[in-house]
């Protein structure tokens, strides 16, 4: 089946750290899965190209679509979304991916990402923290510096709010009174029972699996997603 085509409006951005940006564009008609993501048609002047982004909101944010983008100088996406202005349509195409949760996992969740590669697990969390308050989630999120951990505040209070929901945010250049290093150094010591899903550039998740399975972890425990 082709994957449907819609034109969406560009309603606010901001910069959320010094090299991420928020966008939400109004889309009426879109419905789609947490973890889920859209094919945005960037044009730059007489060439256009197809860039995948992980849809932020939760699917219970209906008519909506909303993104964070790695600003990445002189990228072709980038360099767009760093002039773009509220009432700028653009066509995009999805939902699209596999990289969606389980419901039927009675697993202990855990969500591990680094940099952007957050923005999926953010729309599940919203999602399935409330629908499955029995079940475990734990997020474990690596940035570089403090600067760069966006929506610490919100994943800290939703930790405060939800039993069920742990955060375990680290910086791997940077000295703070949380933890540091990458995230292949805070997974669990216990790996039974639990489901691994990764989301990020391909180095981080490609370790991350390879390390995983060199554990005994079962492959269909693991669930990735490669930004590149
Ligand atoms: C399924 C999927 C979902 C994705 N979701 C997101 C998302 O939610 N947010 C997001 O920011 N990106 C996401 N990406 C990556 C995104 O599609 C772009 O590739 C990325 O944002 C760079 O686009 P660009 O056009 O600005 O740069 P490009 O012109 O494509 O690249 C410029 C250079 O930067 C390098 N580069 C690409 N990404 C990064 C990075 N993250 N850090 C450092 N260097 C990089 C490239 O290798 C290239 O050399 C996703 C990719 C996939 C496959």
């Amino acid at each position: 089946m082709p994957v449907p085509e819609f034109t969406i409006t560009l309603d606010q951005k901001r910069y959320l750290t010094d090299d991420v940006m928020y966008l939400s564009f109004t889309a009426p008609k879109f419905s789609f899965k947490a973890g889920q993501y859209a094919l945005l048609k960037i044009i730059q002047g007489e060439q256009f190209r197809w860039k995948p982004y992980s849809i932020l909101n939760p699917p219970q944010e209906k008519g909506k679509i909303d993104v964070c983008a790695k600003i990445i100088p002189g990228g072709f996406a980038s360099e767009y979304f760093k002039e773009a202005k509220p009432g700028d349509t653009l066509v995009v195409r999805g939902p699209i991916g596999l990289f969606v949760f389980d419901e039927n996992d009675q697993n202990e969740i855990w969500f591990v990402c680094a940099g952007t590669g957050v923005v999926p697990f953010y729309s599940m969390i919203k999602e399935y923290l409330p629908r499955f308050p029995h079940q475990k989630f734990v997020l474990l999120f690596g940035v570089r510096q403090r600067s760069g951990l966006f929506f610490h505040d919100e994943f800290t209070s939703l930790q405060q709010k939800f039993s069920n929901f742990t955060y375990i945010p680290t910086l791997s250049r940077d000295q703070w009174n949380g933890k540091t290093g990458r995230v292949q150094r805070h997974l669990p010591s216990d790996l039974q029972g639990k489901t691994f899903y990764l989301c990020g550039l391909k180095e981080m998740v490609l370790e991350t699996k390879e390390l995983l399975l060199s554990k005994r972890v079962p492959a269909v425990n693991i669930k990735v997603e490669r930004y590149t």
